[in-house]
């Protein structure tokens, strides 16, 4: 069957553009996602194989995953489509809207949000740009986490070097900021901890113009509450560096965010203070967040309404299955298929056979209709020119 209802672009993401289409084979609004110039060079074209692979590997109610991957519409082909789940709005559009955002909200959200990364996290896959722009709602507040662009497995090797232009700056953790070259899952944490308090401040929490300024308002906020010290800005470098070593590796106590917004409650700031803490190995983990006492209601509410895990009877809520309120994949996601991959060529061959491969079940297979009168404006559209991210050492993976 054909996909011809194509109705608009719907975002644009890091590399690629999402258009709301109708899939014919049940009438339903899905989300067909293009990637365009797949197989410009050996990193980008193995950086979209990965997302492919991750995105049909997904199977976490909190986390997007490809509902069909499409046969190509070009031979050779340097563009890739994938259909998945077509949520109303985003975080970031939520955040800066007149909607009011009740704790009730923030507290859904914010276990939503851990409860998808912890299966990434445990699939091994480290998400890297975690913000709300990435984070899909729809209205009856189910959650999922998009943009798997730059998503790649935690590396054990720590002599690897692993790229420090990931994360949207306002989101990106201190040891990134300041060159690590080795980080893992915690960076994630981070940025969820700025979404926690974006959520509940109505703004960005870490807004700063450049790398630098962004480490030095890290810097005051958990470090220098008091504004004590000159600004890290007006240092040399060697002293800023100093400056920053000697950062207590002890998370910050609650106070530091009391003044943050009138809402802000010592739950609230204490979770804060558990995931804002610069010290990346005492930052809490997905799975530490989880057990937090701030996210109790979120637990109940999701599971009572939205989850898939649970029923209710006439004694109360019934939990499904064995399986834990915030599951782990069955196995961690497998990349060793990469190192085989020594040229474009090799990727694109990997590409069609993965296609090929891709079981339909019993769904008739879609195609997209090349001769639908919306096709050239589809074909026509390209990606943001305004990401932050660019990635062009042959050495980073
Ligand atoms: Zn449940």
């Amino acid at each position: 069957m054909e996909i011809s209802e194509m109705d608009k672009p719907i975002g644009y993401g890091a590399f690629g553009v999402v258009w709301a289409v109708k899939d014919p084979r049940d009438g339903k609004q899905v989300a067909l996602k293009k990637m365009p110039n797949v197989f410009h060079n050996l990193m980008s074209a193995k950086r979209v194989l990965r997302e492919l692979k991750m995105l049909c590997y997904f199977n976490h109610e909190n986390v997007l995953s490809a509902v069909d991957v499409l046969p190509p519409v070009d031979s050779p082909y340097e563009e890739m489509y994938v259909i998945t789940q077509l949520m109303q709005t985003d975080l970031h559009k939520i955040i800066v809207s007149q909607q009011p955002l009740t704790t009730d909200h923030i507290r859904l959200f914010l276990y939503q949000i851990l409860r998808g990364l912890k299966y990434l996290h445990a699939a091994r896959i480290l998400h890297r740009d975690v913000k709300p722009g990435n984070l899909l709602i729809n209205s009856d507040c189910r959650l999922k986490i998009c943009d798997f662009g730059l998503a790649r497995l935690e590396e054990p090797d720590e002599s690897k070097y692993m790229t420090q232009e990931v994360v949207t700056q306002y989101y990106r953790a201190p040891e990134l900021l300041l060159g690590a070259r080795h980080y893992n899952s915690s960076v994630d944490v981070w940025s969820v901890g700025c979404i926690f308090a974006e959520l509940i401040c109505r703004r960005i929490l870490f807004q700063a113009n450049s790398p630098v300024s962004q480490i030095d308002m890290i810097y005051k906020l958990l470090c220098d509450p008091n504004n004590t010290q000159p600004s890290a800005r007006s240092m040399d470098r060697q002293t800023r560096t100093q400056l920053y070593k000697s950062v207590s590796r002890m998370p910050p106590p609650p106070s530091t965010f009391y003044h943050l917004a009138p809402t802000m409650t010592h739950e609230s700031a204490h979770l804060l203070s558990r995931m804002l803490v610069w010290n990346p190995e005492k930052r809490v983990s997905c799975c530490e967040a989880l057990r937090h006492v701030y996210l109790c209601d979120g637990r109940l509410r999701y599971h009572t309404s939205l989850c898939r895990c649970c029923f209710v009877t006439a004694d109360g809520i019934r939990h499904a299955s064995e399986q834990e309120f915030e599951p782990v994949p069955e196995r961690t996601f497998n990349d060793a298929y990469e190192s085989e991959l020594r040229s474009v060529e090799d990727v694109r061959n990997a590409v069609t056979e993965f296609i090929n491969s891709q079981p339909c079940g019993r769904k008739t297979p879609l195609r997209i209709n090349t001769s639908s009168t919306v096709f050239p404006r589809f074909m026509a559209s390209t990606v943001a020119q305004s990401q932050p991210v660019t990635v062009t050492s042959s050495r980073v993976a």
